[in-house]
C-alpha cells in the first residue's frame, strides 16, 4: 500500500555510517533508519550475535523459558533501575502495553474510565491507542472515532499537567517523551521531568516515559531520564535495542510492575531469541566501545560547528540538541532540504515543517563529522539564500 512518500533511492548494502545504493553510490547516513541504527550499518557484533542465534533457535514460545529474554531483562532492569519487562516487537506495541498497564492500574484502584495525560506534538506510534495518544491531528484524520481516555496538555507546561490533574479524578498516569522527537526535538526545561516526578507522586499517578526514540545512549546517557536522577514508574523501548533487529520493551517498576500478570497480556514473537541476541549485543557494544559518552562529545562537537558555520544566517532560528538527537530550527519551511541532501549524498530528516532533525549513529567518525557539518551548512545557506564562503 502507498503508505510512505517514499524518497526515490534504494540502498543494498552499509558499513557504519555508511549507506551504498544499487549503483554502489555512498551515502552519509545522518538518520539512522530514525534512530535504530545508533552502531551503523553490518556491525560485526549484531551480525555475529544474529548468525550464532540462527544456528541454535530462532523462535520457542512465551509458553517455555527463553534464557536469552531473561539474560536482556536482567540487563536492562540493572541499567535502568526499573524491576520487569515486558517485551513486544515495536515502540507502538510497547506504548501499548504501558497505556493497558495505566488502565488497569485505574480499575484496581475503582476507577472505571482511567485517562491518561498525554502531551500536544507529541508521538506514540500509529496504532488506534498509540494515535489517540499522539498530539497531531494528520496522523489522527480518517481513523475515528479514536480511543478515549487521553486528556491532552501543552509539552513543557507543569502548570497545564497541574491543572488536569486536579481537575480530574479519573487520571491514572502521565505519558510524555524526554525529548519530543517527530514533535520537531523540542527540548523541555531541564527540570520537566523532576516536575512531572513530584506530581506523580503526590496525585498517586503512574509517570511513563516514551524512550522510543531517547533511549539507548541517543542523548549521551543509557535513558533520557538518567539526565534528571529520577526514575520513572513505566519506560518504553524500541527503535535502536536491536539495532535494526524488531524489539520493543516496556519496563515498569515499583507498583507498576505487579499490575500486569498473567493472562493480561501477550505477543506470539515478543522478546523471542532472535531479537534478544541482537539487544544483547547492542547494549555489549555500547559499553565496549563506550558509545553513550561520545554521544554526548559529538553531539556537543556537531552542534559547536553548525553555531560557528550558520552564526551569520538569520534564517536559523535555533541549534539545539541532547547528545546526538539534534535540531537545527529554521524560520519557514524547509521540506525540500530531504531530497536536497539525498543529491548529496547525504541523508537527513525534517520535522515540524520547519526543523531539520539529525540522528546520525555514534559510531560516526570525526571526518564524516566534518563532511555532515559542511555539507548541510552549505544546503542551509543555498536553500536561505544566504551567501556562505565555506
Ligand atoms: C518511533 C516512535 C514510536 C513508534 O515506534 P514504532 O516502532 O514505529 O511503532 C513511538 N514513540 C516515539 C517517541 C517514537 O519516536
Amino acid at each position: 500500500m502507498p503508505t510512505y512518500g517514499r524518497l526515490p533511492v534504494i540502498f543494498e548494502r552499509g558499513e557504519g555510517a555508511w549507506l551504498f545504493d544499487q549503483d554502489n553510490n555512498r551515502y552519509l547516513d545522518a538518520l539512522s533508519g530514525i534512530a535504530v541504527c545508533s552502531l551503523g550499518h553490518a556491525h560485526p557484533a549484531v551480525h555475529q550475535a544474529i548468525c550464532k542465534q540462527s544456528e541454535k533457535l530462532l523462535h520457542t514460545s512465551n509458553l517455555y523459558g527463553i534464557a536469552v529474554q531473561e539474560q536482556l531483562a536482567n540487563l536492562l532492569t540493572e541499567k535502568s533501575g526499573m524491576d520487569n519487562v515486558f517485551f513486544c516487537n515495536s515502540g507502538a506495541e510497547a506504548n501499548e502495553a504501558a497505556i493497558k498497564l495505566a488502565r488497569k492500574y485505574g480499575h484496581e484502584q475503582g476507577i472505571e474510565k482511567p485517562a491518561i495525560i498525554v502531551m500536544e506534538k507529541s508521538f506514540h506510534g500509529r496504532t488506534l491507542a498509540t494515535l489517540s495518544a499522539t498530539g497531531n491531528t494528520k496522523i489522527q484524520q480518517g481513523f475515528a472515532p479514536l480511543v478515549e481516555g487521553f486528556v491532552r496538555v501543552p509539552y513543557n507546561d507543569i502548570k497545564a499537567i497541574e491543572q488536569a490533574l486536579e481537575q480530574n479524578a479519573n487520571i491514572v498516569a502521565i505519558l510524555v517523551e524526554p525529548i519530543q522527537g517527530e514533535g520537531g526535538v523540542n527540548i523541555p526545561a531541564a527540570d520537566y521531568l523532576n516536575q512531572i516526578r513530584s506530581l506523580c507522586d503526590q496525585h498517586n499517578v503512574l509517570m511513563m516515559l516514551d524512550e522510543i526514540q531517547t533511549g539507548i545512549g541517543r542523548t549521551g546517557k543509557f535513558l533520557a531520564f538518567q539526565h534528571n536522577s529520577i526514575t520513572p514508574d513505566v519506560c518504553t523501548l524500541a527503535k535502536a535495542l536491536g539495532n535494526g533487529v524488531p524489539i520493543g520493551a516496556c519496563l515498569a517498576r515499583g507498583k507498576a510492575a505487579k499490575v500486569l500478570i498473567a493472562g493480561n497480556h501477550g505477543s506470539t514473537f515478543g522478546g523471542n531469541p532472535l531479537a534478544c541476541s541482537a539487544a544483547i549485543a547492542v547494549l555489549a557494544t555500547l559499553d565496549a566501545e563506550n558509545l553513550i559518552e561520545q554521544a554526548a562529545q559529538k553531539g556537543a562537537a556537531i552542534c559547536t560547528a553548525f553555531k560557528e558555520k550558520l552564526k551569520d544566517n538569520e534564517h536559523v532560528v535555533d541549534i539545539r540538541h541532547k547528545g546526538l538527537m539534534i535540531g537545527i530550527e529554521l524560520d519557514s519551511p524547509c521540506a525540500e532540504l530531504v531530497q536536497a541532501a539525498l543529491q548529496q549524498k547525504l541523508l537527513i530528516n525534517v520535522t515540524n515543517e520547519k526543523t531539520i532533525r539529525l540522528l546520525p549513529p555514534l559510531i560516526i567518525s570525526v571526518q564524516q563529522v566534518t563532511q555532515l557539518v559542511e555539507t548541510l551548512s552549505a544546503l542551509i545557506h543555498t536553500h536561505t539564500n544566504t551567501p556562505y564562503e565555506a
